[in-house]
Order: C-alpha cells, then sequence, then structure tokens
C-alpha cells in the first residue's frame, strides 16, 4: 500500500486508501493550518508539491509529500 510521508511544510492529518488528506504547516514558525487539503497519494518515488504563504508570518513555505 502507497503512503505518503512529508518532506516540509506539511502534516498528514489522515490517509484512505489512494487519498490522504494534510495540513499547511509552516517551517518557520511552526503554525499548522486547520483546513486540510485532499490530494492523491504519489506512487513511489514521485512526489506531491505545492506551496503556500504562512498567514502568521508570511513565509514563503514549499509543501513536499513523497510516496513510498
Ligand atoms: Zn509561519
Amino acid at each position: 500500500m502507497k503512503k505518503g510521508v512529508p518532506i516540509q511544510g506539511a502534516l498528514i492529518a489522515n490517509q484512505n486508501g489512494s487519498q490522504m488528506s494534510y495540513n499547511n504547516k509552516c517551517e518557520k514558525c511552526g503554525d499548522t493550518s486547520r483546513s486540510a487539503h485532499t490530494v492523491s497519494v504519489p506512487g513511489p518515488r514521485q512526489k506531491y508539491t505545492n506551496n503556500f504563504k504562512c498567514h502568521k508570518c508570511g513565509n514563503q513555505q514549499r509543501v513536499e509529500i513523497k510516496g513510498e
């Protein structure tokens, strides 16, 4: 079964088969968003990437979640 493993900028909230949900996490100030994003779990050696601006400290944070 594939699994999403956060590299940076994300906390995995839930995983259900091929779907996972994560919360944005700022690596600079540690703030974690309350709303979750639901996306497909990346396959092995693939990566889900995104980015967001932290509403608390303004850090431009990259989101990387790898598949295992
Ligand atoms: Zn921040």
